[in-house]
This record gives structure tokens, sequence and C-alpha cells, in this order.
């Protein structure tokens, strides 16, 4: 049996980012300052846009509000989005004041039907918000022309999306923002953090203003040793600023970010390979001209064809130690949304289907081989007693 507990998305901490840190800590310069500059440049070196169109931040959460609130989506407007992704994506939305709209899964790839995205459209839709789940990118071209017809803005939760790219563009790059987390179980990350990516350079300044009180921008430069500034709030905004010490560790995640998809990639197919004869469904394979972030590999446990239940396969799994994730129940099934929004599971099936069936099986760059093949043996003894 797999020895000790292997622990669900530990993130991957090298000595270069603990060394970062320290120096951070050292240098008194804990707050916004040179690291996240440094920070902001290299991820948008690795977006291939300017640095003009990124602005950190402390959480995804916090890039999606203050992206909707700088598109100007308010009490009164419906954003669409997806039922099969993380609660902030809908929190977010209903912090602005807006209403928000689900609109179903397709239920192969797991992500939001532009054709259902269509069907709720009314005259309050500002946006839409699709959530390039487990880091397999939407239906971008059929989204975009749906954006364009009606008038919509588009901000993509890409927080399981750092590297994925569909027909040749990078996620996040679609829209009018891309929004990104670090948070500890990501592909890259800083603890807590996030960034927000904009088209326009204009809406980044907006951000910026926006996540740091609503000062203007001069702000973020006014401890610099140009000269002491007066700032001015110009709009009541938000404390949604990166620190230092998370870009310090996440300068050296970034790093490698590419070297670490390899890897993670090499776990999907060799789980790919072991699973395939089994009784589980495995993700769709990634479409072409596109790339999967391989954030998430997550199985069905149907149990017409496995014997046993999903919440079982998972009780099963963690007596094996090995730690597995839900991602996600589908967003009605939460009694939040049931009560203030009228939102029940059944008017979503197929992601009610897929939040009921699905595991997410370990995939970090850090797991060693041998924590492979444990996983994999764990799923054939659980699946096996179940057959038996
Ligand atoms: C993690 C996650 C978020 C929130 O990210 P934070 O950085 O923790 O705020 C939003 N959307 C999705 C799909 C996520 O997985």
């Amino acid at each position: 049996m797999q020895k000790p507990f292997l622990v669900f998305g530990a993130p991957q901490i090298e000595q270069a980012e603990i060394d970062e840190v320290v120096d951070s800590l050292a240098s008194g310069w804990l707050g916004t300052g040179p690291k996240v500059a440094r920070f902001e440049h290299d991820f948008a070196v690795y977006k291939g846009i300017h640095e003009g169109q990124v602005a950190a931040v402390n959480s995804c959460t916090a890039a999606l509000h203050v992206s909707m609130i700088a598109s100007g989506i308010g009490p009164g407007d419906e954003v669409i989005t997806t039922p099969m992704t993380f609660c902030a994506t809908v929190n977010a939305i209903i912090h602005t004041g807006a209403t928000p709209v689900l609109a179903d899964v397709d239920p192969i790839t797991m992500n939001i039907d532009p054709a259902q995205v269509e069907a709720r459209i009314t005259s309050r839709t500002r946006a839409i918000l699709p959530v390039h789940f487990t880091g397999r990118p939407c239906d971008m071209d059929a989204l975009m022309v749906i954006a364009q017809r009606y008038d919509l803005k588009v901000i993509e939760d890409c927080a399981h999306a750092i590297e994925t790219e569909y027909h040749g563009h990078k996620a996040g790059t679609f829209g009018n923002f891309g929004c990104f987390s670090f948070y500890v179980t990501k592909n890259v990350v800083t603890g807590e953090g996030g960034m927000v990516i904009a088209r326009d350079d204009h809406d980044i300044g907006r951000v910026k203003m926006l996540a740091l009180h609503g000062m203007s921008r001069d702000a973020w430069r006014r401890f610099s040793d140009t000269g002491f500034k007066h700032y001015q709030v110009v709009e009541c905004g938000f404390k949604y600023n990166m620190m230092d010490i998370q870009a310090a560790i996440g300068i050296h995640q970034l790093a490698r970010v590419e070297s670490n998809w390899i890897k993670r990639q090499a776990v999907w197919r060799r789980y790919n390979a072991a699973f395939e004869e089994s009784p589980v469904s495995l993700p769709a394979d990634p479409a072409p001209d596109t790339r999967h972030a391989y954030h998430l590999y997550s199985i069905l446990i149907d149990e017409a064809k496995t014997g046993i239940g999903r919440d079982a396969f998972l009780d099963a799994m963690t007596a094996r130690n090995i730690g597995v994730g839900v991602h996600y129940l589908s967003i009605p099934e939460h009694p939040f949304y049931q009560r203030t929004l009228g939102w029940q599971p059944e008017d979503y099936p197929n992601a009610m289907r897929i939040g009921r069936q699905t595991v997410s099986l370990p995939i970090s760059a850090k797991l060693p081989d041998d924590d492979v093949g444990s996983v994999i043996e764990a799923v054939f003894s659980v699946l096996g007693k179940a057959g038996g």
C-alpha cells in the first residue's frame, strides 16, 4: 500500500523559490514591488503579450471580480457561465451585483456548450464567463461568434489553463479579460495569487487602479525614490494587489511551467494507457489544434459499470492512502444557490451527472513514477473488490 498518504495537489516547491522568498524578506520589500513587476513581465512574455496587458492580483477570484467591474458589469446585468466550475466563478459574478446564469456543459468535453449559452441570452446579458475546465480549452470560435453577435464581453476563467492553447492562440487572449490562479494546487503556485490579462491596455490600467483601493495609477509607484507623490482616490476600489513575497515564488514556478507540463502529460498518458480497458470513463482526448494544460485528470465512476458508487470509490482510495479530489459537484448542488437563485441540479443534467461521477486522480509534476504506479494499483484494487 502507498505510504505515507499521497496528498492530492501538493505543490512542487524548490530551493530557488525558498531563496527568492528569503531574499524578499531580507530586502524588507514585502509588498507590491520589483518582484511583482518581474513576475508580470515574465507572464506577459509567456503569453506573448506586452507588459501593459497584465496585472498581478492576490487571487483568481479577485481577478474575475475586478475584470467584471472593469467591464462595467453590475446590478441588473446577467453573466452566463458554467455549472461545472469552482464556486468562486459564480460568487465573483454575484459580488458585482449581477445575476449569474448557467448554461449546461457538453457531456464529452465538460466545457460550456455554446448552443446552451445562446439559448440563455436575454436583453440583460452582458458577458460570457467560460471556464477552460481541467485545462481543456472551450470552443472559443463558437463563443466569440456569439459574443460578437450579441455585443457581449468575454471574461475567461483560466484557473486551470495557464498552458492551454486553442487554434494557435493562448487561453486568456480571446476575451476582453483572462483570469489566472496561482493557488497552491494550480499549475503555477504563489500560495495565493492571480493574474489578469486584457486585450486592451486601457482595461489593465483600470484593473490595476481598482485592485489598489481605486487610487490613481501613480500610486503603484508612490514609494519609489523619484520624489513624493500624493495619491488620488478616483473610484471605490478593492485590496487585491499581489505581494513581492508571492511573486518571488511565482517567478521560479513560471520558469518551470513547460517542463512541469511535460511531466503531467506523461502522467496523463500513463493513466490513459492503464485504464483503457477498465470500466471507468477516461477524460476526452485533446481536440486537434489545441493544447490541454493537463491540470486535472478526472475519471467518471458510473456505478452501473464499475459496481461501486463514486463516494464509496473516494473512501476506498483514501483508505489506500491515495488523496483524490472532486472537481466539482455541479454548482446547483449547493444550498446557497438553490435558496437564492432557485437553481436545481436536474436543470443542468450533463453537469449534474459529471459532478456525481467524477474523481480526480493525482497529476502533479511532483509525482514520482512509483506513486503513479501506486495510484493505478489502488484504482484496480478498488475496482477488483467491487467486481468480486
Ligand atoms: C481555483 C479556481 C478559482 C479561484 O482561484 P483562487 O486563486 O483560489 O481565487 C476560480 N475558478 C476556478 C475554475 C478554479 O479552479
